[in-house]
């Protein structure tokens, strides 16, 4: 198969509206979209990816009326948080409307529904004219892609199309929250913080433990994820490493440690996020076997940077 690479968000659209997969930007990491409506373009998506049937995909919108398409009710809490956060890096987990095909929620009743920020990812979702399910447009497994070069490294010739547009702003993937209960739950932190959700609604809890449950609240958590060849060795900022072999590198914000080939350092939290995983993807194509990351504090920001890493190098 041949991909299509374009910059017009028009062709993008009508590519898929005829039953194609499209990668596409977004804000948090490009994301690789089928109509939910083309049941056949949604199992090409799996295959695509190399995606587990058993995660599901979290369905765009590009403005707040489309969610009745997708979510059967929508409760005070989540209307509180689509309010203060639609559209932006949110993504709510709310009952799913019968509309949305279980292929996508990988057989759950709730669905997982994002409007994003992004001016061309609403364009191309207003274009599209149904709801997109879309998980971030990269081989399972590997870091996420935040650039269409990335995309094209990961997916060429397995999609039908890439609308290509300029990096990922943030980096990382969508703050999830589970709106479908009745405690507001925490199941993947990201730019939207902890902190900014409590400021809204005060009764969410963050549930760390998600992942040691018998049926995991949020199924995509139980896969390993952002892993790039080398291996990930974590350290904090004030550690003294003897780095002292040829193929090493170091990512976070102090001062790299003597002896890297390759080193990124970061002056703030948001661009530690932004750069994370370009940042992998450029080591492994260096062939850089290991990558010191500094571990930030999980204040703010830090809380999915640290989620992100930890998870990379296997340890939750
Ligand atoms: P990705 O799109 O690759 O960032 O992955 C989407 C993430 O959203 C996965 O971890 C899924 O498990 C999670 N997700 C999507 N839909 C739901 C849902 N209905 N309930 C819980 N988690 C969901
Ligand atoms: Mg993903």
């Amino acid at each position: 198969m041949q991909t299509i690479l374009t910059d017009s968000i028009e062709e993008a659209a009508s590519i898929l509206n005829a039953g194609g997969i499209v990668a596409f930007p977004t804000e948090t990491v490009y994301g690789l979209g089928a109509g939910i409506g083309h049941p056949e373009a949604i199992s090409r998506l799996f295959l695509a990816k190399g995606r587990p049937a058993d995660n599901p995909l979290i369905v765009h919108i590009f403005r707040t009326e489309q969610l009745e398409e997708v979510a059967a009710a929508i409760n005070l809490q989540a209307q509180r948080l689509i309010k203060s956060f639609f559209p932006g890096p949110l993504t709510l987990v709310l009952p799913k409307n019968p509309a949305v095909p279980y292929s996508v929620t990988a057989g759950l009743e709730t669905v997982g529904v994002r409007c994003p920020a992004n001016p061309v990812a609403r364009e191309f979702l207003r274009l599209c004219g149904c709801a997109v399910a879309a998980p971030s447009a990269n081989r399972s497994g590997l870091p996420s892609a935040t650039n269409w070069e990335a995309v094209m490294q990961d997916l060429d010739g397995k999609i039908d199309c890439l609308l290509r547009g300029k990096p990922s702003t943030i980096g990382l993937e969508s703050t999830i929250v589970d709106c479908s209960g009745a405690t507001p739950m925490l199941l993947r932190a990201g730019a939207v913080t902890l902190e900014q959700l409590q400021a809204v609604v005060p009764e969410i809890t963050a549930n760390a433990l998600m992942e040691q449950e018998e049926q995991p609240k949020c199924p995509g958590l139980k896969y390993p994820h952002y892993a790039p060849k080398a291996s990930i060795v974590l350290c904090r900022a004030d550690e003294k490493i003897a780095a002292g072999s040829d193929s090493s590198a170091f990512i976070g914000m102090s001062l790299p440690p003597q002896g890297v080939t390759l080193f990124k350092v970061c002056r703030t939290l948001e661009e530690y996020g932004r750069e994370l995983f370009g940042f992998f993807r450029l080591c492994d194509a260096r062939g850089i076997q290991v990558i010191y990351c500094e571990l930030p504090s999980s204040e703010g920001l830090g809380r999915a940077i640290r989620d992100r890493l930890m998870r990379a190098a296997g340890v939750s």
